[in-house]
């Protein structure tokens, strides 16, 4: 068994084919052995560079100094087989993420049946503030590598013994706001030498990043794009979302407008119903308004009830009359009534507990939002 270093080595599922081909030549190493290598680390799925038979046993060395194969250890799973599932991981640096198994959901993002989705995180804590989301209670801690977002699969993968057919970011975390590592991961999940997950079966949800919604509509790539949007007037989102104050809806529609210019694919609209917030039919009524012209699906998701926030989800009866709006006005609007309401299966709150209960982070008192250590020096994307 080769050695580890004991420092925090970058992840091997970090490079595309292309960054991983400069390395090995910069090493003397022909160019095919990076098609080897990622033979095994994709096709093989190994966890240890001892079982690379067909490299010589210097250049294993040589990788197992600078790269590691697995960064992030499985800390526990919540739900069972058949239900939604929420496994958490524990970083190299003793953060948490999660990463939540959702089976057999009928077409929410995918094509005609949405087999195995996996929600997958990408950064620890949010900045973003959204105030119904345990995400962002104890504030941003950092992003995720590229490394750590292609890790959540390919160890799901193998703990659940079974393929993920979508994925959707809609866990811990803003994807716009750590775009690069993002986008890495992008690439190397949907990759015929990587994971091999169609584009078209990745779904990016985002805050409403307007700038980088824009760059994202000239990423080669055909992934999807959601919004989460939760209210369709300012007034009404701005209570609820920080972000709409940097990038007030006139803006975000106009990235939104590019991309669906840029597009072919859908768009969806992710609107979480809270009662007393943003579930009046007016705000339905506008929705569909702003649904219409863009063909964008709907969404709807009863709110999930976080530990220490005080939002509930509207009535059944409610819900539905806000759905018939949107249905009446020819949106195509689903009602999600939420897997894994049971599980803590909100983004953010499995997460949020397992550091509570080490200590990593103080108790959460919604009212007075702490900051953790390091965040400091973290500018607030929000302020202007
Ligand atoms: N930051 C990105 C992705 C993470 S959130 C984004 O905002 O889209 C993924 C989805 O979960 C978002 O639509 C978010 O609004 C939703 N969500 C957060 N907290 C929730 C809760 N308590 N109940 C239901 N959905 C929630």
């Amino acid at each position: 068994m080769i050695e580890k270093s004991p420092i925090a080595l970058e992840s091997l599922l970090a490079l595309t084919q292309e960054q991983l081909t400069d390395v090995l030549k910069s090493w003397g190493e022909p160019a095919f052995r990076a098609k080897q290598i990622q033979e095994w680390l994709y096709k093989h799925r190994v966890t240890d560079f001892d079982a690379m038979k067909n490299l010589s046993v210097a250049l294993r060395q040589k990788l197992a100094e600078h790269y590691t194969l697995r960064s992030m250890t499985y800390s526990s799973v919540t739900g069972s087989k058949d239900t939604t599932r929420k496994y958490l991981f524990k970083l190299h640096d003793g953060r948490y993420v999660e990463t939540v198994l959702i089976p057999a959901n009928p077409s929410l993002y995918g094509g005609a049946s949405d087999r195995l989705t996996l929600c997958v995180s990408s950064q620890v804590g949010c900045a973003y503030d959204c105030k119904f989301c345990a995400s962002g209670l104890a504030g941003f801690t950092r992003n995720l590598s590229a490394g750590e977002i292609v890790e959540q699969i390919v160890q799901v993968e193998a703990l659940a013994k079974d393929r993920i057919d979508n994925l959707v970011f809609m866990g811990m975390g803003e994807p716009m706001a750590n775009y690069t590592n993002v986008t890495t991961a992008i690439e190397i999940l949907n990759a015929p030498w990587g994971v091999g997950i169609g584009a078209r079966h990745m779904t990016v949800s985002t805050s409403g990043v307007a700038p980088n919604i824009r760059k994202l509509a000239d990423f080669p790539l055909q992934v999807r794009l959601a919004i989460s949007l939760h209210g369709a007037s300012d007034e009404v989102r701005e209570k609820i979302m920080p972000v709409n104050r940097k990038y007030p809806l006139h803006e975000l529609f106009d990235a939104l407008r590019e991309w669906h210019s840029k597009r072919k694919q859908h768009l969806t609209f992710e609107y979480i119903l809270i009662e007393g917030v943003n579930d009046d039919l007016e705000q339905a009524h506008l929705l569909a308004k702003h649904a219409k012209p863009l063909h964008a699906k709907v969404n709807l998701i009863p709110y999930n009830t976080v530990e220490g926030l005080h939002w509930t989800r509207p009535s059944e009866k409610q819900q539905d009359a806000f759905q018939a709006v949107l249905l009446n006005a020819g949106v195509t609007a689903t009602l999600r009534r939420e897997k894994g309401h049971d599980i803590a299966a909100a983004c953010g709150q499995l997460r949020l507990k397992q550091e509570t209960d080490e200590g990593i982070i103080d108790s959460v008192i919604p009212a007075k939002r702490i900051t953790i250590g390091g965040a400091d020096n973290i500018q607030s994307p929000l302020s202007a």
